[in-house]
């Protein structure tokens, strides 16, 4: 795995995780991820440096207002890649996820503001989530 895609699916967990309302730690995203803690904290760490998350050792952790942006955009090329599989290219709802996971760590806004636009700007994806409205 590239180490940015590895980066961005941690970020991506992180706001997942808040947009469930829920309170960002350690033990929640090893549990998630089935990793040691160690690893968590070693990748927390890279995150912070890139100013993406703030984090202290067994303190909550909060997204930057830098960190938001770049999650929504790969949370947003993750919806939208879904709703266009389904709904332009006829995929069932049970087989995108796994395409979209790829896809969204493409980095190409030309790409992305074309299918936003194909898929009407579509508020939601097929699952129901809600696709957040940025730029790319
Ligand atoms: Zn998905």
């Amino acid at each position: 795995m590239k180490k940015t895609v590895a980066k961005e699916d941690y970020l991506k967990l992180i706001y997942k995780i808040i947009e469930e309302d829920k309170k960002v730690s350690v033990s929640l995203i090893a549990n998630h991820l089935c990793v040691g803690y160690s690893s968590v904290s070693n990748m927390l760490k890279k995150l912070k440096e890139l100013g993406w998350i703030e984090y202290k050792p067994y303190k909550p952790i909060f997204m930057t207002k830098k960190g938001n942006v770049i999650a929504s955009q790969i949370v947003s090329k993750h919806r939208l890649t879904e709703s266009f599989l389904v709904n332009v290219m006829g995929f069932k709802i049970k087989e995108v996820h796994e395409i979209a996971e790829e896809i969204e760590h493409i980095n190409s806004p030309k790409f992305f503001n074309r299918m936003k636009k194909i898929v009407k700007d579509a508020k939601t994806d097929p699952h129901g989530s809600k696709i957040p409205n940025c730029e790319f």
